[in-house]
């Protein structure tokens, strides 16, 4: 059952996700979808519906009429308790007909005030009370702050147990965010230096070009740190840490990416200013179109004070990270649309060879997020000639040339992945509750002083020279784009 069925996000992602799934053989042939929504529907329009979603979307129609046959609608009031009866009895069919078992899987794919109503109605009205399992995925954002994700968490707790709750980070879809562990754990060249003897800083980018578009009143309340840093950037940071898990099981992978959380360095409030540094873009130039500046965008205050970036330095107290930092970066209205993480490894210890600028470069090993999908080896070789001059090669594997076309949406994945009753991708109410509580500080502090440099940053630049500072303080630099872009390796 779908919740918000006739919403953005269930046009855009679940329909096509399922579609592609069916698609693949990987949905039984008896399954049934129901849709719930406010507005009136037929059946027939919902399927109308999903079916112009997917064409708009993936543009096939293979077996289109079959999948579409599988779809039904029920309109919904969300507080009150006939419709969710009624839903039941739908449910309760639907189960007959396609001899379901009674498993049973709930999407909330709507606004998170709804969340906390809508699963006290599924148990008070009867709809968890199932034969088979039952299962929840949730939507973010998780609460607003740890006090309100501890409301909300208590609250869905009364109808569904741990073991089913699935809180979507759609970060951990991603096919290249899965490959962290893979690239780590299952290679003898990187397991063994991926450590602070070896390794000098890790960075984490992502930045977008979109600004907040039609979203203000969500983002105003949001803002970059709620919406990227608690989850997507945390939880990288996570997989770039966490030890190797004993087995690959949903607890065990969990319990490890949970210790790292419990290792990151606490901020006290006269700290934070050391640590993290936020922005708000202005007006500016992307690709060469003009834009506007946040504070000049709709349901957006002229003299807003909330962050449309953020860059910060977590520092992770254990054995193995004690002394490197991980600088994360995200903000929207940036130079490009991309995700990547550099890891910058130390100097060797004696320069017996160096390049034309009398230095020599060091490793990098760059993953690539999106919108390319793959890693790059960055190494020093010999130039040419009879010199001992060296010159920097990369080496490069990049998903997207092999078989991009068919990398799996991470919906796709998630949903898939739920189905089959795995958690591992799903994050943990530990992992959430670890994350608010390191960020409310932060936040805590940036609510309670105003900004004056804001707007301070560019649309079309890479965020306020705050940023650039937070590193050369200890050293360093981001690592460009451009030298960094797959396409000229
Ligand atoms: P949306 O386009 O605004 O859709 C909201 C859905 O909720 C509609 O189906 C609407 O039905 C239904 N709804 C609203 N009020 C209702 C009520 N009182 N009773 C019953 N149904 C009601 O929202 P969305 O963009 O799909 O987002 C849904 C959730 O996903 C949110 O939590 C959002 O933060 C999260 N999310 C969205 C995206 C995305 O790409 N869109 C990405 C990440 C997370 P009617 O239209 O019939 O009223």
């Amino acid at each position: 059952m779908i919740f918000g069925a006739t919403g953005d996000l269930a046009k855009r992602k679940l329909f096509p996700s399922l579609y592609h799934l069916f698609r693949k053989g990987k949905i039984a042939k008896n399954f049934a979808v129901v849709g719930v929504a406010r507005r009136e529907l037929s059946n027939e329009e919902f399927q109308a519906h999903v079916k112009d979603s997917v064409l708009t979307s993936i543009g096939k129609d293979e077996n289109i009429e079959e999948f579409v046959s599988h779809f039904y609608y029920k309109s919904n009031d969300v507080s009150d308790s006939d419709s969710y009866i009624e839903l039941n009895q739908l449910a309760v069919q639907l189960d007959e007909k396609y001899e379901l078992g009674g498993n049973r899987i709930f999407y909330l794919a709507m606004a998170p005030e709804f969340f906390g109503t809508i699963t006290d109605h599924l148990k008070q009205d009867g709809l968890t009370d199932t034969q088979g399992f039952k299962r929840l995925v949730i939507e973010k954002p998780f609460g607003h702050d740890l006090e309100s994700a501890e409301v909300l968490n208590n609250q869905i707790r009364a109808s569904f147990s741990e073991k089913e709750i699935y809180r979507i980070d759609h970060y951990l879809g991603k096919e290249m965010v899965q490959n962290i562990e893979v690239i780590r754990f299952a290679n003898a060249l990187f397991e063994p230096l991926w450590n602070n003897r070896y390794i000098s800083n890790i960075q984490i980018t992502s930045s977008e070009e979109l600004g907040v578009e039609e979203r203000g009143r969500y983002y105003e309340k949001s803002g970059a740190l709620r919406d990227m840093v608690q989850n997507h950037m945390m939880q990288m940071v996570a997989l770039l840490a966490m030890e190797p898990p004993i087995r690959l099981t949903t607890d065990e992978i969990r319990s490890e990416k949970v210790k790292v959380l419990r290792a990151l360095r606490p901020l006290k409030d006269e700290e934070v200013k050391d640590y993290f540094v936020r922005g708000q873009y202005d007006a500016g130039s992307i690709n060469g179109t003009e834009v506007q500046g946040y504070r000049e965008g709709s349901n957006v205050d002229p003299e807003s004070n909330t962050e449309t970036f953020v860059a910060g330095k977590l520092m992770i107290d254990n054995f193995r990270w004690a002394g490197t930092p991980f600088y994360i970066r995200t903000g929207k209205r940036m130079e490009a649309k991309s995700t990547k993480i550099v890891i910058q490894f130390k100097d060797i210890p004696m320069n017996l060879y160096y390049n034309t600028d009398k230095q020599l470069s060091p490793n990098l090993l760059v993953i690539h997020i999106q919108p390319e999908e793959g890693i790059t080896l960055h190494l020093n070789a010999k130039k040419t000639g009879q010199n001992i001059e060296t010159t920097p090669v990369k080496l490069n594997f990049v998903n997207n040339g092999v078989d991009g076309m068919n990398t799996p949406e991470a919906y796709e994945k998630l949903l898939h992945d739920c189905m089959r009753g795995d958690a591992t991708n799903f994050t943990h109410w530990d992992e959430v509750k670890l994350s608010w509580a390191f960020t409310d500080t932060i936040s805590n502090v940036w609510e309670n002083t105003t900004e004056e440099e804001f707007p301070n940053y560019q649309a079309g630049s890479m965020g306020p020279l705050a940023a650039d500072k937070l590193l050369a303080q200890d050293g360093f630099f981001w690592w460009p784009f451009s030298a960094l872009e797959v396409d000229e390796c």
